[in-house]
C-alpha cells in the first residue's frame, strides 16, 4: 500500500493529536476519583455527578477477592487523587497497594465508614468480617451518606451540590429498599433460602429475611470439597428448594456440581439464574446500576423460588 507524503503527515499528526488529548484529560485540573469495583463508582458518580473524573477498576463480571492490580491500574492508583475501595479484605490482594497509598493521599475505605455494631462477623475466621454490605440496601444508603460527607471534606466548594445529590440518591436508594421488602415477602416463608456460588449475600439474608446458603466462604480464595457439595445437596433436597443461583462474578461450575448431586436425588432444582454479587451488569445498562443490579436479583430470586419445584399430585 502507498501512502502519499499528506496522508502520512495527516496521520502521525491526529496521532500527535489523540496523545495530547489523552495526556489532557489526565492533567486537566479536574478531580480523578478511581474506584475499585462497580457498585463504590456508581455510589460516588450519584454523590460527585460531573465534578470529577470517576473510574472503576473492576468490570462486570470481575471477582474482586482475588483481583490483582495490573500495571495500568497501579498508575491509574498513582494518579488519583482519591481513591475508593469497599475494604473489610474485600480486595483482598490489594490491601497492601492501598495502604501504601493512603499515607499519600485520601484513601477511604467505604464499607468501614458504617459503624461496627453493623457489621456482620464471619463465621469461618474469628475476628473477620463479611465485606458484602451492599447487600443490605438500608446499609449501604448510610454507606453513601457516610461517604458523602468524607467526599465533601476534599471538597467543599461544591458542598450544596454534594448534599443535594446525596439526598435525591439517598431517597431513591429508600424507595428500593421497600421494594425489595415487599417482593421478597411474595416468596412463601419455607421458601426463603437462597442457595449461591458463595457467601455474598449474608447482609441480605438479614435484612429481608431470607435463609442464604454459599457453596464457598464469604470469599472465593476458600476452597469447597466434595463434603461441601454433598451437605448442600442433601439440605436442598430435604428443604425441596426449588431454585438455586450462579453469580456473574463466580465459576458456575460448583453450583453445576450441586444442581446435578440434586437431579441424582431426585430432586429437580433449576438454576434461577445469575445474580450479580460482587460485580454490576453491562456499563449503560439498567443491571450496570447499584439500583438496576438489586432489582434484577431479586425479581430472579422471586421468581425462582415462589415456582413449584414439581407439579402438585393429583
Ligand atoms: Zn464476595
Amino acid at each position: 500500500m502507498y501512502w502519499s507524503p499528506t496522508k502520512f503527515i495527516t496521520v502521525i499528526f491526529i496521532f500527535i493529536l489523540f496523545i495530547s488529548c489523552d495526556t489532557k484529560e489526565i492533567n486537566d485540573g479536574q478531580t480523578y476519583i478511581v474506584c475499585t469495583t462497580g457498585m463504590i463508582k456508581d455510589a460516588v458518580e450519584n454523590i460527585v455527578g460531573e465534578k470529577a473524573k470517576i473510574e472503576a477498576l473492576m468490570g462486570p463480571g470481575v471477582d474482586p477477592h482475588l483481583y490483582k492490580a495490573t500495571q495500568g491500574d497501579l498508575k491509574k492508583l498513582q494518579q488519583a487523587d482519591i481513591i475508593v475501595y469497599n475494604g473489610l479484605f474485600l480486595e483482598g490482594k490489594m490491601g497492601e497497594i492501598l495502604q501504601k497509598l493512603n499515607r499519600k493521599k485520601t484513601v477511604i475505605a467505604m464499607a468501614e465508614l458504617v459503624p461496627e455494631q453493623s457489621h456482620l462477623n464471619n463465621t469461618e475466621f474469628q475476628g473477620a468480617v463479611d465485606p458484602h454490605i451492599w447487600f443490605d440496601v438500608k446499609l449501604w444508603k448510610r454507606a453513601v451518606e457516610l461517604l458523602s460527607n468524607e467526599l465533601i471534606k476534599t471538597d467543599t466548594t461544591h458542598q450544596s451540590y454534594y448534599v443535594d445529590n446525596t439526598k435525591k440518591y439517598v431517597n431513591q436508594l429508600d424507595s428500593l429498599h421497600k421494594a425489595v421488602k415487599s417482593q421478597i415477602d411474595k416468596i412463601p416463608d419455607d421458601k426463603k433460602v437462597l442457595v449461591t456460588a458463595h457467601d455474598a449475600f449474608g447482609y441480605f439474608g438479614r435484612a429481608y429475611n431470607v435463609e442464604v446458603r454459599g457453596l464457598q466462604g464469604i470469599s472465593t480464595l476458600s476452597e469447597y470439597g466434595l463434603r461441601d457439595v454433598s451437605n448442600l445437596v442433601d439440605y436442598i433436597t430435604e428443604n425441596k428448594i426449588p431454585a438455586i443461583y450462579t453469580e456473574t462474578s463466580v465459576s458456575k461450575k460448583a453450583i453445576r456440581a450441586v444442581l446435578e448431586g440434586c437431579k441424582s436425588k431426585g430432586h429437580d432444582v433449576i438454576i434461577g439464574g445469575s445474580l450479580y454479587s460482587d460485580a454490576m451488569g453491562q456499563e449503560g445498562t439498567f443491571e450496570g446500576t447499584y439500583i438496576g443490579m438489586v432489582h434484577s436479583n431479586v425479581e430472579k430470586i422471586v421468581k425462582g423460588l415462589s415456582m413449584n419445584s414439581k407439579p402438585p399430585e393429583k
